[in-house]
């Protein structure tokens, strides 16, 4: 699958460089199988115990609705103590859609067997499964505020504050979300999990700016101007991959570039797409450049700090890029210090 158990010799960033001459793309699968994992012990949730209330989007996979569980306690779904059958709690449930391919079933099985072994404040939580032939589905933690990307489409930007309102956020809040997800990157890295995808598209907000790492398969249906097409299919995300990853390695430190291209569309409020005035193959052939290519500049309202940490991530050797430790523990320095001069 998109998300695979990393070599350790990648997990320590001492693969060779891509030779000058090699040829980028098409390089890759984009789903790689195989993986050892087996899925976490899951509660095979009955389709009777949910009640489906709204239609929350659209993947790769088929549709996301939103569901009350009936008759369901938070412990059966390993969230605490409570075991009140009575309360509906709100969760989504991603369906298969009923004609996927073979490979794309593989491809649920594998986010399956994936997610079920996550589990972290800045992660989307797996909760329960139903893996019936004809009608498979999962249920997940319901975030609120929907994929990050377009919850920060339709706000402004406001300056610091303490108080927030439905439809500004201030430099200190993105902050804040930068912050969760670099703490989600940093458990998913310790995991040797590498996520490949990584972009604002595919992170969940909930209430109170709670961030969570998302879509460890592809969403692509809503966002497809963000992939690059060959031969009429969708594949890479390559406004957001490393040079190294046009050769096929992905890391560990890949996705460290991609958090920094990430950051970089939470500064800009989505606004944009990184590298906007390039077309696609010019993308491509800027990446190509390595040390050379073009780096994203600094979003009007990203700290000065906050930016030289990005540069860390959009170095060129995975080698010497920054790691999520590295990333996560600036990153919550200059949060705290943020913080302190608001409050
Ligand atoms: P897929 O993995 O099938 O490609 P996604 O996980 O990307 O699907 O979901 C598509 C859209 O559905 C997201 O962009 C988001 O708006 C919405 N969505 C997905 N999961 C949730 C969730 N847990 N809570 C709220 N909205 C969600």
């Amino acid at each position: 699958i998109y998300t695979e158990v990393l070599e350790p010799s990648m997990l320590h960033g001492n693969q060779a460089p891509p030779p000058s001459d090699q040829k980028a793309l098409p390089y890759a699968p984009i789903y790689k199988t195989g993986s050892n994992l087996l899925a976490r012990q899951l509660f095979h949730i009955p389709p009777q115990c949910l009640q489906i209330l709204d239609e929350l989007g659209h993947g790769r996979f088929g549709k996301i609705f939103l569901a009350g569980t009936v008759n369901v306690s938070l412990k059966d779904l390993k969230l605490n103590e409570d075991t009140d059958r009575n309360k509906s709690i709100l969760v989504a449930m991603k369906q298969l859609k009923p004609e996927a391919s073979p490979e794309l079933r593989d491809a649920f099985n594998q986010e399956i067997k994936f997610m079920s072994h996550l589990q972290h404040a800045n992660v989307v939580r797996l909760l329960a499964v139903s893996l019936t032939d004809e009608s498979p589905f999962i249920v997940i933690e319901y975030m609120e505020n929907g994929d990050l990307h377009q919850f920060l489409r339709q706000l402004e930007l406001q300056p610091n504050s303490a108080t927030v309102s439905s439809d500004h956020i201030s430099p200190v809040i993105l902050l804040y979300i930068t912050v969760q997800i670099a703490s989600g990157m940093r458990y998913l890295a310790n995991k040797r999990f590498v996520h490949r995808d990584l972009a604002a598209r595919n992170i969940l907000v909930g209430r109170d700016f709670v961030t969570k790492i998302s879509d460890f398969g592809m969403s692509r249906s809503l966002y497809e101007s963000s992939y690059y097409c060959v031969a009429g299919q969708l594949i890479l995300p390559i406004r957001w991959m490393s040079t190294e990853t046009y050769y096929g390695q992905f890391s560990v430190k890949s996705d460290s570039w991609a958090f920094g291209v990430t950051v970089w569309e939470v500064f800009m409020l989505c606004r944009s797409l990184p590298y906007s005035h390039l077309q696609d193959d010019e993308v491509i052939a800027d990446a190509v450049k390595g040390e050379e290519r073009e780096v994203l500049q600094k979003p009007e309202s990203c700290p000065t700090e906050v930016y030289a940490v990005l540069r860390r991530c959009f170095v060129h050797s995975p080698q010497v890029r920054a790691d999520f430790e590295e990333i996560y523990s600036r990153l919550f320095v200059i949060y705290k210090k943020f913080v302190e001069e608001i409050c």
